[in-house]
């Protein structure tokens, strides 16, 4: 039997995610699955989710969960307690788990904090995107940079882990004020840094924009430029980067995306979330509405089932697996899910080895210095 063929042990999921569809405002980059102005939904959405997580139990308490959105900490404390409630008493945790909450700084308050803290969140993560008025109000974001600022020391007093997205390559950015961006968020008492280069996804209001030339977008050098410089920010205020995009202090990695790099399975709930579990992938269906309906209905929300083959696994694997900046452990892959890809993927990853991009380090496969912001080029040469 070709090792193609075997049955694969597929790992028990060690990750948690729930969507919570609810946000004040569609940003107009946004491609999520998202409901903006229907807080009256929240009760509806709760009974609907937890209904979901009673049809599809997690019995082995997971590494790490992940409350995502959306907008999480956009419900109010009343509905925000009842969620907690419910995943409390259906997400079973290890009792080191990393348990991690997106939110949006103009929602952080008091009362929410000791909400999250009483019931262990123990690493947020904030939307902040940028701490300059034009640039925020270009993405429609509802906060400046006292708010963003003033959430992030808040949270940094009860919440041990504390994350921050920032977007550069806004339309009329320039390398001056996203050093600026870079400056004020590494003085912050932050513990993790998530940087992305804007994109202007089909089906966004920015797309449309973008399309009748009402939004400017950048050339790839200047996009170069502002991602070497967070690079070297970072290293310098001694936030390690171990991912393309991701940079954090001592101890500090997100370890849910680290499950999600490895590609050993994660359980997945609510609006438009995707799952990976015994070898299938899973999306719920993106409408809120759609999955509210469904779920009252007593109807699987589950738009879309896609059986992986281990081939795809290992590849999908290999090609997250190389954007960490420690490389892909190669033979670890191998071992565990029966596939070597370097002879799969020999002529594909040539180039990447005579323009050097990647190289060897051990039995670690990874980015040379070169490669890393070519990362995307490399990782589909893997699938
Ligand atoms: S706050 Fe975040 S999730 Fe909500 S619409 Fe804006 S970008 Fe999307």
């Amino acid at each position: 039997m070709p090792e193609s063929d075997t049955p694969v042990d597929w790992p028990v999921p060690q990750a948690a995610y729930v969507h919570v569809p609810f946000c004040r405002h569609r940003c107009g980059y946004c491609n999520f699955s998202v409901i903006a102005g229907r807080d009256e939904l929240s009760e509806a959405y709760l009974q609907a989710l937890d209904w979901e997580l009673q049809q599809r139990p997690i019995i082995e308490p997971v590494e790490t969960l992940f409350l995502g959105g959306g907008t999480p900490t956009h419900l109010s404390v009343e509905w925000l307690e009842r969620f907690l409630q419910i995943i409390a008493a259906r997400i079973p945790l290890r009792p080191n788990a990393e348990f991690s909450i997106e939110a949006n700084p103009r929602d952080i308050d008091q009362a929410k904090l000791e909400l999250l803290q009483r019931f262990g969140l123990n690493r947020i993560s904030l939307g902040v995107q940028s701490f300059q008025s034009a640039k925020l109000a270009t993405l429609e974001r509802d906060h400046d940079e006292d708010i963003a600022s003033a959430a992030i020391r808040l949270a940094a007093q009860s919440i041990p882990q504390v994350s921050i997205d920032l977007i550069f390559a806004a339309p009329g950015e320039t390398l001056d004020s996203w050093q600026r961006d870079l400056d004020t968020a590494l003085a912050l008492p932050i513990t993790h840094l998530s940087t992305y280069a804007l994109t202007f996804e089909k089906g966004t209001q920015f797309w449309n924009r973008r399309e009748k030339n009402e939004l400017t977008t950048h050339d790839e050098l200047v996009e170069l430029q502002m991602y070497q410089l967070a690079r070297s920010k970072a290293a310098a205020a001694q936030m390690t980067q171990y991912e393309i995009s991701s940079f954090a202090a001592a101890k500090s990695e997100c370890r849910h995306n680290l499950h999600y790099w490895e590609g050993r399975g994660w359980y997945a709930y609510g609006p438009g979330a995707a799952g990976f579990v015994d070898g299938t992938r899973t999306t719920n269906h993106r409408s809120p509405t759609t999955y509210i309906r469904r779920c009252h209905s007593g109807v699987s929300p589950i738009q879309d089932e896609e059986p992986i083959g281990r081939v795809q696994w290992a590849c999908e694997r290999a090609a997250f697996g190389i954007r960490r900046i420690a490389g892909l452990n190669v033979n670890r892959l191998h071992r565990e899910t029966g596939i070597d890809v370097m002879p799969l993927r020999k002529a594909e990853l040539s180039p990447c080895f005579e323009w050097g991009l990647i190289e060897w380090s051990d039995d670690r496969l990874r980015l040379t210095e070169k490669g890393i912001p070519l990362a995307d080029s490399v990782s589909s040469a893997f699938l």
